[in-house]
């Protein structure tokens, strides 16, 4: 049976499909009314709260908006009119981005009530025709600044910064072991997938297929042809039926290529194929969608709505992977997350961020009403030296607990963060 999932709310499947259609892509798997309908209500979606602004009586008054450096680190520090104070660990691409954060981004902030964060987060795209800055140029300054605030808000209201943007679903987070080395020929590729997952325990890997991205295809693979379709089976072979093996190829395919590769992952009994094709290419994922039953997974590259909106209406996405840094923050990844799950779909976010990005992707995950089984894992290595009272945060079955404290539930070295200078326009 094709794998497609429907309304869950009966509100939302009863109402009448009489808007016009916005979308023209029928292939006798579903109406255009219906996806017309669906992207009706994905619209709604997105105009929903989601920061918890009730938790706070006061206005909350953002005094000070401060980038701080050390060599090729970067921190930011938020302060509030009264006192308050929110820490976050800057994402490594930072260093590309100070002018950004410091003449388009952080003016925005002063002065605003921090209970406001919903519309600040969306706002901010039009201050300044910052919206021409879409990805990771707007969405790392803007999530690095949203991190701090959420850290102040959690220590005011003494709850993890996750909490703030939705109720608490996982206290753990399944985690799988993300592997690279698409670019070394099959044996040692193999070979270093082992190596790499021998650290961790955990029953899930995710492997890379196809070399590099979509622009990469002329480029010589070694190993190629036929390279990918080799290392699918081998870690299958190698691993077992009861790991849970998931297979990435960050848009190297083109629509045929990927439903190739796509069949040969679904009789291996991968769980979802992540960027089959180009990530805006969204015609060729539906086409890659329609034709398999493995699951599709897209969104780590995106920065607006409209790719996943249009994606899930048309039922070209089974998962949705917005990445918290290069999205812009919590709120709009979880607006991603909200419309994934009112039509049955699941969120993976993509994790990036080197320093403490896995501690902020368990924190969001946390909150996820429809999180994955696994979630992106690439290691514990990280130049900021800190404490957790409340979680060893170590792979243990599989998962790692996610810190209880409030904010950003960890305590970081106050000589390491001493040691950063603040960073001038
Ligand atoms: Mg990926």
């Amino acid at each position: 049976m094709k794998r497609r999932t429907f309304f869950q709310s009966a509100a939302i499947g009863g109402m009448a499909a009489a808007m016009a259609p916005v979308v023209s892509c029928s292939n006798g798997t579903y109406n255009d009314q219906e996806a017309g309908e669906r992207y009706r209500i994905l619209g709604e979606i997105l105009q929903e709260p989601v920061f918890k602004k009730t938790l706070f009586a006061d206005p909350v008054i953002i005094r000070s908006v401060e980038l701080l450096r050390f060599e090729n680190s970067y921190i930011c520090r938020v302060r509030s009119e009264n006192g308050a104070e929110g820490i976050s660990v800057a994402h490594n691409d930072m260093r590309f981005l100070v002018p950004i954060f410091l003449h388009k981004v952080q003016p925005f902030f002063i002065g605003q009530d921090a209970r406001e964060l919903d519309l600040i987060v969306e706002k901010i795209h039009d201050f300044h025709f910052n919206f021409r800055y879409g990805g990771i140029p707007l969405g790392i300054p803007l999530a690095t600044i949203e991190f701090a605030i959420l850290d102040m808000m959690g220590k005011i209201a003494g709850l993890p910064m996750g909490q703030l943007v939705g109720d608490l679903h996982n206290e753990k987070v399944g985690i799988y072991v993300a592997t690279e080395f698409r670019d070394r020929p099959l044996e040692e590729h193999f070979e270093r997938i082992k190596e790499t997952v021998a650290n961790y325990d955990a029953k899930a890997i995710k492997i890379k297929v196809g070399y590099l991205f979509a622009g990469s295809r002329d480029i010589h693979d070694p190993g190629l042809p036929g390279k990918s379709e080799k290392l699918v089976s081998m870690v299958r072979e190698h691993y077992g039926s009861d790991w849970s093996l998931y297979a990435d190829s960050n848009g190297y395919y083109d629509a045929e290529g990927a439903i190739r590769i796509g069949r040969l992952l679904e009789e291996n009994n991968y769980a979802y194929f992540e960027e089959p094709v180009r990530f805006d290419q969204f015609l060729e994922i539906k086409k890659v969608a329609d034709a398999l039953e493995l699951p599709v997974a897209n969104g780590e590259q995106d920065h607006s709505y409209s790719n996943f909106r249009w994606l899930l209406a048309n039922e070209g996405l089974e998962i949705v992977q917005p990445d918290t840094y290069y999205f812009g923050g919590f709120i709009r990844s979880m607006r991603v997350a909200r419309m994934a799950d009112a039509l049955g779909k699941t969120c993976i976010p993509h994790m990036s961020g080197g320093a403490l990005g896995y501690i902020y992707n368990s924190h969001f995950v946390s909150v996820l009403p429809n999180a994955g089984a696994h979630h992106e894992f690439k290691g514990y290595r990280t130049h900021v030296p800190f404490e957790c009272p409340t979680s060893p945060l170590k792979v243990k079955d599989g998962k790692i607990k996610v810190p209880t404290g409030p904010g950003l539930g960890i305590v970081i070295d106050p000589e390491f963060i001493a040691k950063h200078e603040r960073v001038r326009p």
